[in-house]
C-alpha cells in the first residue's frame, strides 16, 4: 500500500497536465506523449509496483500455522462424545471455526489444506450443514487428500447426499464404495446407505419448492423520461404505486465486497458457515460454495494476481470499475469488432453507444452501464490525474499479470498499444461514472463481527443450522455495509432528501418499495445522503456538492426553514427556565458524539446545561449484569423524558444502548426480575416508534430493534397484540433470504408458540 502511494506521488510529478478536460482518452494520451526519459521512468514505476507488491508464500510456515489450528480443532472436536444439547453444538461450532481458520491459513500448503477441509466436513456434518460438508469433502479430494483414506470422505459424501435426499449422488457414491475393500465397520455403514438408497429411489422426495428468486427483473411500475433540456434522465411512476408495493427490482451483474470484507464473491452472501477460499491470493477471497467458486472463476482469474499483491485495497473504488470492465468486455467486444482499429475510433464507437437512445427498462446492463452519467468535467486537475494514474496501473496490471488482453487482441483490429490507451480510458471513465452511480448494499450483522469472522460459526449463538438459541436474535443488532454494486437502472433515480423508496438488498439484488403512495407520472426519488429528518440541510448540501456535484432543490430543501424536521429530534427543555429550545449551533446538536463536547446553553435564558448524567448513564450501561445498575438506568431514562423531548436523538441513542446491554446480560444468564421486562418493553416500543418517525417502519433499520423486542416476546415476558405481531412478522418478508431464514425460524421456534392457544 505504501509502495503504491509513493509511486503515485512520483508519477504525479512527472505528469504535467494543464489542458482543459476533453475526455478520458485525451487525458491518457497526454502522458503517452511525455518526453522519452520521463515516459521511461513513468513505466518503470508502474512495473515496480507490480513486482514490489508480490508476496511469495512461505509454504512451510503456512503449513505449520494451519496444522496447529487444525490440531486445536481436533482437541475440541474430541470432547464431543461427552456432550449433548447446547454444549454439543458449541463444541462442533468451535471446532468448525478452528478448522475454518486452518483452511484459510493453509493457503497453498495443500497437504494441510485438504486435511483442514476433511476435518471441517466432519464437524459440519455432525452439526447438520450437509451441503457444506459435502462440498468440503469435494475440496479435500481436489487438493490431494491421501488416497488410502479417500473412502472415508466418499462415505461422508454418501451420508450427506442421503441427508439431502439426493438419490443420484448417493447412488454414485455407493457405487464407488462398492468397488473398494472396506473393513467391517465401513461395510456396515455401506449396507445402511444401500438400504437408504433403495428407500430414496422407491420414494422419491417431492422436488423441494425452491423459493422464488428475484432473478426476474420487475419494472412495470416505472418508466424513464429523458429531458433534452439538461435534466437528463429520470424515473417516473407509470401507474399508481401504493405504499409498500414494489417499485422495481434490479440484479447487479457486478459488485465487489466492501474493503476487506469476506462475503461470497459470486452471490454476495454475507452469512457463510463454510467459506471456501482461493488458495492463491492470501485469504482475501472466499466463496459460499464450490459452485459459486466455479461461476466466478473467469473474473477471479483476472483479479487473483491483483488480490495477491493487495493492489485492490489501496485503489478503493476503482475495484468496482475494474470488475465492471472485466465483466462487460465480452459483451462490448462484438460491438467493437467493426468499430475501428485505433484507440480513438474504438473510443468513438463506445461513446456513440452511450449517447444513443435506449429503451431503459429493457436495455441490457452492459449498455446501461456505458450510459451512466459522470462529472469528470467538473473534477479538479489533481482528481483527474489520480484517476488516470490508477486506471493506468490497472491496465498495466492486466497486460503484465493476466491473459485479459488475449480477447481484446483476438476480437479487434486494434494493437496492444491502442488497447493500453483505450483500456485505461475506459477504466477511468467507468470509475467516474460509478462515483455517482454505484450503490452500497447492507446486511444485518452483529456489531462486533470481525472482518474474518463468520457469524454462523459463533459457538454460543446457534442450536441448529440457521436456528438461533432463545434470546439471541438481538445479536443481529446493526445494518452493516458489505458490498458496492453496479445498479445502473436504480442509478437513474434522482436524489431528493425525502426518498420515495425503501430499498432492501439481497445478495446481488435490490428491491425498492414505495415509501408512500406514488401517483402516476410522479417522479421517483432515491436519497443519496441521510434523509432530511436525520441530517441537517448544511451537511447534506456539503455531501451532495462534494460527491455528486449538484445542489439539491427538493421540496424539503427549498423551504424557508429546511431544518425544522431535523430539529424536531433535538428539542431540550431548559434545566433552568424550563422553556423548550434547540441548541443554537448545528455542531452542538450531536454533542455526545464529539471527542470534546461543547457547552450547550439554553437559547432562551442562556443558562448552561448540565449533562454530567450522560457519563454516569454510560457507566450504568456497562454494569447491566447488576440489577441495581439496571434499575438506576431505567429510572434515569424515564426521568430524561422531561428534558430530552419526544424522539430526541440522544434519548433514542441511550435507550438503544441500554436495551442491548440488558439483553446481553440476560443472554449471558444473569437473572432478571419480571417487572424489569415491563421497563424493557416500554423502552423498545419507544425506540421503535422513534425509528418509525425518523426513517419509517419499513426501512431496514427498523429490523434490528424489532429483533430485540422479539427476544423479549420469546422469553414469554412481553406480549403485544396479535395484530401488531402480524404486522411485524410481515416485515420479515422484506429481508434478504439468508437473514429471513434466521428471523423466520426464530419467529416460528420462539414467538409463534406464545400466541397459538
Ligand atoms: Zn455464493
Ligand atoms: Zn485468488
Ligand atoms: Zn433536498
Ligand atoms: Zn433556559
Amino acid at each position: 500500500m505504501f509502495a503504491l502511494a509513493k509511486v503515485f506521488v512520483e508519477q504525479y510529478e512527472l505528469f504535467a497536465f494543464n489542458e482543459p478536460y476533453k475526455n478520458e482518452l485525451e487525458i491518457i494520451k497526454v502522458w503517452h506523449t511525455m518526453p522519452a526519459a520521463k515516459l521511461r521512468r513513468f513505466k518503470e514505476l508502474t512495473e515496480f509496483v507490480l513486482q514490489d507488491l508480490d508476496e511469495p508464500t512461505n509454504v512451510a510456515s503456512r503449513a505449520k500455522h494451519s496444522r496447529s489450528l487444525r490440531e486445536q480443532g481436533n482437541q475440541v472436536y474430541k470432547t464431543k462424545s461427552k456432550k449433548s444439547g447446547n454444549d454439543l453444538t458449541e463444541c462442533l461450532l468451535s471446532a468448525s471455526r478452528l478448522y475454518t481458520q486452518a483452511i484459510l491459513e493453509a493457503e497453498n500448503a495443500y497437504e494441510e489444506l485438504c486435511l483442514g477441509f476433511a476435518n471441517r466436513a466432519m464437524a459440519l456434518q455432525d452439526f447438520g450443514y450437509y451441503e457444506q460438508a459435502y462440498d468440503d469433502c469435494e475440496c479435500a479430494l481436489e487438493f490431494g487428500y491421501p488416497k488410502n483414506m479417500q473412502h472415508k470422505l466418499i462415505m461422508r459424501q454418501a451420508y450427506c447426499a442421503w441427508k439431502l435426499g439426493d438419490a443420484q449422488k448417493l447412488g454414485e457414491h455407493v457405487a464407488c464404495l462398492e468397488q473398494l475393500e472396506l473393513n467391517a465397520s465401513f461395510t456396515q455403514q455401506l449396507e445402511q446407505l444401500q438400504q437408504e438408497l433403495q428407500l430414496l429411489q422407491s420414494n422419491p422426495q417431492a422436488e423441494e419448492v425452491k423459493e422464488a428468486k428475484l432473478d426476474e427483473v420487475k419494472r412495470n411500475n416505472t418508466e424513464i423520461s429523458t429531458d433534452a433540456g439538461g435534466r437528463g434522465r429520470y424515473m417516473i411512476a407509470s401507474q399508481r404505486i401504493k405504499e409498500g408495493e414494489i417499485v422495481f427490482t434490479e440484479q447487479a451483474e457486478c459488485f465487489v465486497p466492501t474493503q476487506g470484507r469476506l462475503i461470497c464473491q459470486q452471490c454476495a452472501a454475507s452469512l457463510l458457515c463454510a467459506p471456501i477460499p482461493c488458495t492463491r491470493c492470501h485469504q482475501r477471497v472466499v466463496y459460499c460454495s464450490r459452485r459459486c467458486r466455479q461461476l466466478h472463476a473467469t473474473i477471479h482469474g483476472y483479479e487473483c494476481e491483483a488480490y495477491r499483491r493487495d493492489l485492490l485495497l489501496p485503489i478503493g473504488p476503482f475495484h468496482l470499475a475494474l470488475r465492471l470492465v472485466l465483466t462487460y468486455m465480452p459483451q462490448w467486444l462484438p460491438q467493437l469488432r467493426n468499430g475501428g482499429s485505433t484507440a480513438a475510433e474504438l473510443w468513438q464507437t463506445l461513446i456513440s453507444i452511450a449517447s444513443a437512445e435506449h429503451h431503459w427498462p429493457t436495455a441490457p446492463q452492459h449498455t446501461q452501464s456505458l450510459c451512466m452519467m459522470h462529472h469528470l468535467d467538473k473534477a479538479d486537475a489533481s482528481k483527474l490525474i489520480y484517476c488516470v494514474l490508477s486506471a493506468n496501473q490497472l491496465q498495466v496490471y492486466l497486460y503484465k499479470c493476466t491473459n485479459f488482453y488475449d480477447q481484446l487482441l483476438a476480437s479487434t483490429a486494434a494493437s496492444a498499444e491502442d488497447w493500453h490507451l483505450l483500456l485505461a480510458a475506459l477504466i477511468a471513465r467507468t470509475n467516474n461514472q460509478l462515483l455517482n452511480n454505484a450503490h452500497v448494499g447492507d446486511a444485518i450483522l452483529p456489531r462486533d463481527l470481525g472482518f474474518n469472522e463468520f457469524v454462523l460459526l459463533r459457538p454460543q449463538l446457534w442450536r441448529a443450522p440457521f436456528r438461533l438459541r432463545l434470546g439471541c436474535l438481538h445479536k443481529f443488532d446493526r445494518t452493516t455495509l458489505v458490498k458496492s454494486l453496479n445498479l445502473p437502472y436504480y442509478g437513474l433515480c434522482n436524489h431528493a432528501c425525502e426518498p420515495s423508496l425503501r430499498s432492501w438488498y439481497d445478495g446481488r439484488s435490490v428491491s425498492s418499495y414505495a415509501a408512500r403512495n406514488i401517483e402516476p407520472g410522479e417522479e421517483i426519488f432515491n436519497c443519496y445522503t441521510l434523509n432530511y429528518k436525520m441530517s441537517s440541510f448544511a451537511k447534506r448540501k456539503e455531501q451532495l456538492e462534494q460527491t455528486f456535484n449538484f445542489q439539491c432543490s427538493c421540496s424539503k430543501c427549498v423551504r424557508a426553514e429546511p431544518d425544522q424536521d431535523y430539529f424536531a429530534f433535538h428539542r431540550y427543555r431548559c434545566q433552568h427556565c424550563e422553556q423548550i429550545f434547540v441548541p443554537a449551533q448545528l455542531a452542538e446538536l450531536s454533542w455526545w458524539q464529539e471527542p470534546e463536547p461543547p457547552q450547550i446553553c439554553c437559547t432562551v435564558c442562556q443558562a448552561p446545561q448540565d449533562f454530567s448524567w450522560h457519563e454516569e448513564f454510560l457507566v450504568l450501561c456497562a454494569c447491566c449484569d447488576k440489577p441495581n445498575a439496571r434499575h438506576e438506568a431505567y429510572k434515569v431514562l424515564d426521568y430524561l423524558r422531561n428534558w430530552l423531548l419526544d424522539y430526541h436523538s440522544l434519548r433514542q441513542c441511550l435507550a438503544k444502548k441500554l436495551i442491548l446491554a440488558c439483553l446481553t446480560a440476560k443472554a449471558a444468564g444473569h437473572p432478571f426480575e419480571d417487572t424489569e421486562f415491563g421497563h424493557l418493553g416500554r423502552i423498545m416500543e419507544y425506540v421503535l416508534a422513534g425509528t418509525e418517525a425518523q426513517i419509517g417502519s419499513n426501512a431496514v433499520e427498523y429490523i434490528p430493534i424489532m429483533g430485540c423486542l422479539f427476544d423479549l416476546i420469546a422469553w414469554g415476558k412481553y406480549k403485544c397484540s396479535k395484530q401488531r405481531l402480524a404486522k411485524m412478522r410481515a416485515k420479515l418478508d422484506y429481508l434478504a433470504g439468508e437473514t429471513r431464514r434466521i428471523f423466520v425460524n426464530y419467529y416460528n421456534d420462539f414467538i409463534e408458540p406464545h400466541y397459538s392457544s
